[in-house]
């Protein structure tokens, strides 16, 4: 599932591949990607407009049209956006982007809960929140993780005011922090020495310290290996991440931790699949 280094991956891309370029036609294959809008219509309304911006806020991919309006687009578990890919599985392609000069961008996804919306720039606002009446995808979400605001206090402040979660479910809240997903949690946890269970209430300012500095590692990490395709994730361009070669912890269950040496375990946390070293993450 694409986590904020793989949205952020795709977003420089199309940056480069998708801005200046006008959208000639916009068509749906998948009659739920657009709900509530009829496809037909979001066409009419995409049709002639030109992309002067694309953008990442969480794991969402915006693309700025002139006039105001943003589309925006969830790729949820399996979304890809491809442009110049000339190996699609056309079984997969959900809605296709036209634009003028003959080029396409295109939506693949596999299990369909990827989503899109063409939202005005009031509901969306300036840091990103939308304002208003219930915002078609875009749910208010919280601080973005590698921005200036993201500090220690303010991770405290957060720690303090959801004392009782357990820490790794918090993280995965996309309305407290937006686009840390369960990979780059559970990497992080590994990093900050923090048994996933631990209540949020419970953390030490040397251990919120050393988590909000392994978030930002691990996120960052993530961007500069161009993602992690453990499964099915690729790029704007086709290609697979390389981050899944230098996971520390994730998917090796049974595997020496890079620090102790004991070995890995899995557990489920809040329903997900939860890796962490019982030695260097102690239970709580
Ligand atoms: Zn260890």
């Amino acid at each position: 599932m694409p986590e904020l280094p793989e949205v952020e991956t795709i977003t420089r891309q199309l940056r480069a591949l998708v801005v200046d370029r006008t959208i000639s036609d916009f068509e749906s294959r998948w009659i739920r990607l657009t709900e509530p809008e009829p496809a037909e219509h979001m066409a009419a309304r995409l049709r002639g407009r030109r992309i002067t911006g694309v953008r990442r806020r969480g794991k969402f991919v915006l693309f700025d049209l002139d006039g105001g309006e943003s589309l925006v687009v969830s790729l949820r578990m399996t979304g890809k956006l491809l442009y110049g890919v000339d190996d699609v599985d056309e079984r997969y392609v959900r809605a296709e982007i036209q634009f003028a000069d003959g080029t396409a961008l295109r939506f693949s996804d596999t299990r369909k809960f990827g989503r899109m919306a063409l939202v005005d720039a009031a509901s969306l606002a300036a840091n990103g929140k939308p304002r208003g009446a219930k915002p078609p995808l875009h749910a208010s979400l919280g601080r973005e993780p590698l921005a200036r605001g993201f500090t220690v206090a303010w991770l405290g402040a957060l720690l303090r005011k959801r004392s009782r979660a357990a820490i790794k479910p918090l993280l995965l809240d996309q309305r407290a922090i937006a686009g840390i997903g369960n990979i780059y949690a559970i990497e992080a946890l590994w990093r900050a020495r923090i048994h996933p269970l631990r209540s949020a209430g419970s953390l030490r300012p040397a251990e919120i310290a050393r988590l909000h500095e392994a978030i930002r590692w691990a996120l960052r990490k993530g961007i500069r290996l161009g993602g992690a395709s453990p499964s099915d994730y690729v790029d704007a361009r086709g290609r697979k991440g390389r981050m899944q070669r230098e996971f520390q912890v994730y998917g090796r269950a049974g595997e020496p931790c890079p620090r102790c040496g004991r070995a890995i375990v899995r557990t489920v946390v809040g329903g997900r699949g939860t890796f962490h070293c019982p030695r260097c993450q102690r239970a709580p």
